[in-house]
This record gives structure tokens, C-alpha cells and sequence, in this order.
């Protein structure tokens, strides 16, 4: 622990097929190019079910994956105690610890898996493309209102009208969401993953976040309270476990379960006894 905490951890989200693996391997092999060392993971609620896609996640960077100054991890799979995050958070310490500088963290998934990210992450990056609309997108305004970024992605040849277009709808609209308690004003760029353009933009953004939020303090403020919530997380999810775990329980649960169905007594009632009377 006393070893980590020198990166910055960058979320990254976007729907499937918007160009985030595209975007992390022009980004993460720009960034080794600047001497840093760049780990890469992924959050995977489905990866849950499939046991992850570790070849998958592999291939789909394949420059990245070669680069002696990269890690990519496959994304986490297999229950864990506090869900897909918390492998994916050990993993940013310890990646921390073994000295990366920049942690990028994707999102796999669509729904659930954004929150995660953007609770163990300093900066929050939403990849989207222009002439989806935002439905089509799969984008729910609580996630737009998350981003410290957004960029249009595929914005080069034909596209470009149209990504400019995008390009001051969506700052039009961040204007119209609440100021951020970091201060910090949303930004909205252009940049082609694919003919790796606006990646350096990209880089220059959340450098000057990182410098905005460390000189106000709020970057500091927020690391500490995102560990507070992990530690509750945490916990909250062994005390659930050792509490399911525990020797007739399941039994004494099935009885009052019975009686709260009968309409015998209430379900406040039946989990005090449950919390109280030993069985
Ligand atoms: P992900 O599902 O968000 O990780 O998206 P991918 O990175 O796998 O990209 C989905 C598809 O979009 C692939 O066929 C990419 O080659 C393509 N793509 C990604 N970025 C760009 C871009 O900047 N321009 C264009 N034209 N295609 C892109």
C-alpha cells in the first residue's frame, strides 16, 4: 500500500463498437512513447458468466500487448467477494506498487460497470461517436454527467462534419448538468483512434485536469474518499457472506420466510428474530 497511489487512474466507457480498445491502444502506446508505463484493465460484469474472454481481451490490442511498457489484463472473471471491482481495484494497487504510472481502466459492459469505474478512477473518459443518437448510444445521462471528458471518436473523412456537429451538441449539453465538485469544466474534443488523431488533445486534457485538482486538493479528496467507500464495499460484502455462510441459517431463514409469507409476521419482524434469537 504505502507503494501505490502514484498513478493516475483513468476510467474509459463508451457502448461496444465505439473504438475503445482502438482508442487504448493508439493512447497507451502514446503514452509509452513519453516513457510511462501504462497498465491496462477491464471491468466485465458478463465476464462473470463466460469465465472472461482472456484471448479476447488480448488480441484486441495487439501493440499494446507487445510493449514491454504496457500490461493489459484480462478482465476479471469468476465471483469474487466484492464483485467484478474488486479484483480490478487490488489489481490497480498492485500495479501502482510495481511502479505503472498511468492505469487505464475500460469498461467492458454497458450499464452497472460505469459506476464502478468511476469509483476508482481519477478521471472519467466517454468515448462516443457522432450520429448515434444518445438512446442509440445506449448512453444514460447520469453517465454523460460522470464524463470530466468526452471524445467523438471516428471523427476523420466523411465523418468529420457530422463529429463537429456532435462536437458542439454535447457541449452545449454538459453545460446545461450541474457543476462538478471538482471544479473542473467538461471537455468535449475530436479524435480518430483508427488514424490515431486528438490522442495527444487527450493526453493534454487530463494532464491539465490532474494539475487543476491536485493544486485545489480535490484529486487527493477524492482518492480518499473513494477508498473509504471500497473499505465499506468491502465489508459489507463479508459481512453478507460470513452472515449467508453461518450454520443454520439457511433453515432458520426458510422458517420465518414461511411465517412472513403466511402473513403470520412481518418481514421486520422475522429478520429482527433472525438477527436476534439464536436458532
Ligand atoms: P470497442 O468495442 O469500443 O472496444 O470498439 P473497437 O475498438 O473494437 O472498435 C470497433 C470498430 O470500430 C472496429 O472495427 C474498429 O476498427 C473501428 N474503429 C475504432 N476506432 C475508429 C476510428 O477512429 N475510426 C474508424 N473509422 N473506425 C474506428
Amino acid at each position: 500500500m504505502p507503494k501505490s497511489g502514484q498513478s493516475i487512474r483513468i476510467g474509459i466507457t463508451g457502448v461496444p463498437g465505439v473504438g475503445k480498445s482502438t482508442f487504448i491502444e493508439a493512447f497507451g502506446t502514446y503514452l509509452t512513447s513519453l516513457g510511462k508505463k501504462v497498465a491496462v484493465l477491464a471491468i466485465d460484469p458478463t465476464s462473470q458468466q463466460s469465465r472472461g474472454s482472456i484471448l479476447g481481451d488480448k488480441t484486441r490490442m495487439d501493440k499494446l500487448a507487445v510493449n514491454n511498457q504496457a500490461y493489459i489484463r484480462p478482465s476479471a472473471s469468476g465471483k469474487t467477494l466484492g464483485g467484478v471491482g474488486q479484483k480490478t481495484q487490488e489489481t490497480i494497487i498492485l500495479c501502482e506498487a510495481a511502479g505503472f504510472d498511468i492505469i487505464l481502466v475500460e469498461t467492458v459492459g454497458v450499464g452497472q460497470s460505469e459506476t464502478e469505474v468511476y469509483s476508482m478512477t481519477d478521471f472519467f473518459l466517454l468515448l462516443m461517436i457522432a450520429g448515434a443518437g444518445d438512446e442509440l448510444q445506449g448512453i444514460k445521462r447520469g453517465i454523460m454527467e460522470m464524463a470530466d471528458a468526452i471524445l467523438i471518436n471516428k471523427a476523420e473523412g466523411d465523418n468529420l462534419v457530422k463529429a463537429k456537429q456532435a462536437k458542439r451538441e454535447y457541449a452545449n449539453a454538459l453545460h446545461l448538468f450541474p457543476a462538478k465538485e471538482s471544479d473542473w469544466i467538461p471537455k468535449v474534443e475530436l479524435c480518430s483512434a483508427l488514424e490515431e488523431t486528438g490522442i495527444t488533445e487527450a493526453w493534454d486534457i487530463i494532464e491539465s485536469y490532474v494539475i487543476k485538482t491536485k493544486t485545489t486538493g480535490y484529486f487527493d479528496l477524492n482518492r480518499k474518499r473513494q477508498t473509504k467507500d471500497w473499505f465499506y464495499k468491502f465489508l459489507h460484502h463479508q459481512i453478507l457472506t460470513s452472515f449467508y455462510q453461518g450454520k443454520e441459517t439457511s433453515n432458520k431463514l426458510k422458517e420465518l420466510e414461511e411465517l412472513v409469507l403466511n402473513g403470520e409476521i412481518s418481514p421486520f419482524e422475522a429478520s429482527r428474530i433472525m438477527l436476534t434469537q439464536p436458532s
